[in-house]
Formats: C-alpha cells, structure tokens, sequence
C-alpha cells in the first residue's frame, strides 16, 4: 500500500467526539512517553463545530496527549484504504502532570475512591445501539432479514471487534430501522470506558468500510428508536466476587448494591446532564422508549432508569458472576469516562450516606397513577438538556465531583449546544445530530 501508515494519538473530548493528532506508525515507539502536543481550548470545541464562546480556556496554555499502551488498537488496511491505527491518551501538562480537564483522570479519580472506601473495582461494559445509514433494504426487527442486509458488515465488525480486543458477544438486529447493537464482555475499570470509545470508532470504520455510516446519535428521528448506551456495571472484590449479589435476597442484591442504587437515583437528574448531554437526549428518555421512562429500581423492566438483569442458571451459569446493575439513561453524546466516574460518585454518596434501599418497581410504569407515579417518578427525568443543566447546578454533591475548571468548561460546551439549536425544532436537531454521533 503507498503512504505512510498513520496513527492517532487521541481523547475522546467532554462532547463524546474522538480527536486528536496522527504520526507516522513508525514515530509512535519514540513518542510513547513525550506524545504530542493539545490545546486546552480544543475541550471547548462543539460537537456541532466550532468553539464554545465564552468558555473558560481562551486561545493561551499547552498540554500533552500521552498514550496508554494498553488501547493501542490497529486495523489493517485494504486496498485502497490505509490501516487504521489510534491509540487513547491521557490528557497532561508539559510536564505530564495529570490535567484537572482530562476525562480520564477524572474517572481514575472515582475510581481510587471506589478502591479505598469499599475495597471494590469497577466492572463495566456499554451496550451501543447504532443505526447503519446507507442503501439497505427495510428488514423487520430482530429478524435473519435485518442481519443479512448488513452483511457484509455484520460479520466484518465481528472480527474487527474480536481482533482488536474488545470481546463483542453477540450482533443483534434491534427494534428500530436499520438498527442494531452488539454488546461487548465487561472489563475493569478505565478499560471500560476505553472499550466503549474503541468500540465506536471500530463499527465507525467498518462500517465506511462497506460504504455506509454508523450513527449512534441519540434518536436519530423524532418518531424514531432511541439509540442508548446502557451501562452494566458491578462491583467486584479483590478475589473477583460481586460485591452486589446477596442470594438470599428477594432482589439478589446486597445491602451495598441498594444504597449504591439509591444513590443513582438521589442523583438521577443531575446524572443526566452528563449521560445523556444532548440537545436531542431528553427526548429518548421520555415512557414509553425503554430507556428510562421512570426513575426507578426495577427487576427486569426495560423502562426503569436503573434495572436489575436476570441471573441465569441454565447452562450452569454462576449467577454471582452475572450479577450486576444496568443504568438506562446513557447515550453515545455522553463522554464515557464521564459517566462511569459520574455513576460511581453517585453511588458512593449513597454508600456514605446509608440511604434506605429503594421500592422496586414491579410493572410497566405506565400502569401506574397518582401517588404511585410520583413515588417512581413516572416520566421524572429532566425534559430538556436546559432542565438536565439546571439540576446539576442545583445538586450540590454532583458538582462538587468537579474541578471548577471542568466543571466550567462542561457547562459552556453544552449551553454553546443549546444556544446553536435554539432555533430548531426537534427534527432538525436529531437530523443534525445523527450527522456527529
Ligand atoms: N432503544 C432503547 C433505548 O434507547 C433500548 C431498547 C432495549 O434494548 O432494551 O434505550
Ligand atoms: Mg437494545
């Protein structure tokens, strides 16, 4: 192949959006340490375009992006498109002190206190939903039709996935049109976040590859599938058992993982500023989506913002292995490291606090009226990105997971986003965000 094979040094910034700066794949051993250079005003940079003004960097400092070894990932080429290579790197000063804006020291930071209050390690995978845009046939949902209309690609991004380490599972048909999703084995800790990200650009370039576009924009149509990116998640202890399952109990979960779960919740719509940070988001949280349509522990109930998977135990499955927590109100605008730092801080202060185990949700939220709506907040996260912006200002704990400086630096990016769709009904805003995520 003529060329010089490139690499990108890269970060997924505080709108979800993959950047960054390439070198020539032979340069990469000698730039491991000293990486290449950023700018501080590039975290203001707009998933829309442009920079959000004001914001709080203006055009002055200068940073590193430093890669981690372990997300080095690399596609071969094939004719005529070059490999694709891209390595993941931690945002630092020039003299590689960790950045207060870097998303991936702020989720190492949740992370150490994760370790030291509870002993636990985080164990998380993001379930993506995508759409593929192109020229394929209509298909009905979850059928043989709708995979084999996107093969190539179906099988292609399998064994992309599978070589560059991301484990995927299964590739499934989904609900909406030309909808699918693959989920992908659990990893810990930062490799969680770093897997989501990975995942993304791979199904990306497989599917440009095959002459069509992967969007996981939010809601890609007013009337539409939602497109979430639903995180599992449990805690694990230092012999690898999970710190959430108790057998004995009716739910299957612990004492822990129900104060960890009332935590969520306690902070539910403040979270949703940072898992669903679209202008468009809200909109796929709404009843009746399987998202989030109430803000509520559930057992096996696609509606509620936090729900509780079946264990299984055909097949000789160990249910203490499967056990785990599933948070609905995730979307691919959403930084991942973000929202894992988000959701762990979260369920720490109701760890802290000893909040009382949550009431489990056993029907459709849709059934429910009055007082028992209220008590599930039927249809209760915030109804706009404004509202969502508004209740972290309001909670005061979630803010304070935040340097002023990101803190800062988060909300005049989204507010930017606001502001450049005011004018726009709901339609133009998905059509415009299904062209970026
Ligand atoms: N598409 C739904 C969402 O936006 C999820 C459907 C499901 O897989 O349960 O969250
Ligand atoms: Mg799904």
């Amino acid at each position: 192949m003529s060329g010089v094979e490139l690499v990108m040094l890269a970060c997924c910034d505080l709108g979800g959006v993959v950047r960054g700066r390439s070198l020539p794949a032979d340069e990469l051993p000698g730039q491991m340490e000293a990486g290449v250079g950023w700018v501080p005003a590039n975290h203001a940079l707009t998933p829309l375009g442009g920079l959000a003004e004001p914001n709080p960097f203006g055009s002055t400092g200068d940073l590193r992006l430093r890669p981690d070894a372990d997300t080095h990932t690399r596609i071969d080429g094939e004719e005529p498109v070059p490999a694709f290579e891209l390595v993941l790197c931690d945002i630092a000063g020039t003299d590689g002190a960790p950045w207060e804006c870097c998303p991936r020291t702020f989720l190492r930071g949740a992370l150490a206190e994760l370790e030291s209050e509870l002993g636990a390690t985080l164990r998380a995978s993001f379930e993506h939903e995508f759409q593929l845009m192109g020229t394929l046939a209509p298909a009905l949902p979850f059928s043989l039709e709708a995979q084999r209309v996107a093969e190539p690609f179906a099988s292609r991004v399998m064994a992309a996935l599978a070589d560059v380490g991301v484990q995927p599972e299964r590739f499934m048909p989904e609900f909406g049109e030309h909808q699918y999703e693959i989920p992908v084995m659990p990893a810990d800790g930062i490799a969680a976040a770093d897997r989501s990200v990975i995942f993304k650009e791979v199904v990306r370039e497989i599917a440009r590859r095959c002459a069509m576009r992967a969007s996981f924009a939010p809601l890609a149509k007013p009337d539409g599938p939602g497109n979430g990116a639903h995180v599992h998640f449990s805690l694990v202890d230092s012999a690898g058992a999970s710190m959430l399952y108790d057998p004995a109990a009716e739910s299957g979960l612990s004492a822990l993982a129900l104060r960890f779960a009332a935590g969520i919740l306690a902070h539910a719509d403040a979270l949703s500023a940072l898992t669903a940070p679209s202008p468009t988001s809200a909109a796929r949280l709404t009843p009746h989506h399987w998202s989030a349509g109430a803000v509520a522990l559930a057992p096996r109930n696609r509606e509620a913002l936090l729900r509780i998977p079946p264990l299984l135990t055909l097949g000789r499955l160990d249910a203490a292995r499967q056990a785990r927590l599933e948070y609905r109100a995730a979307d691919a605008a959403a930084n991942p490291y973000l929202v894992l730092g988000a959701i762990v801080r979260a369920g720490l202060d109701g760890v802290r606090r000893e909040l009382p185990a949550p009431p489990l949700l056993d029907r459709d939220p849709s059934q429910l009226e009055g007082a028992d709506a209220e008590r599930f907040r039927v249809g209760g996260l915030p109804r706009s990105l404004d509202d969502a912006l508004g209740a972290l200002e309001g909670d005061k704990t979630a803010r304070a997971w935040f340097s002023p400086l990101l803190y800062d630096a988060y909300v005049s990016l989204k507010r930017a986003e606001i502001e450049a769709t005011a004018g726009e009904d709901l339609a133009q805003r998905c059509a415009r965000y299904a062209r970026v995520y």
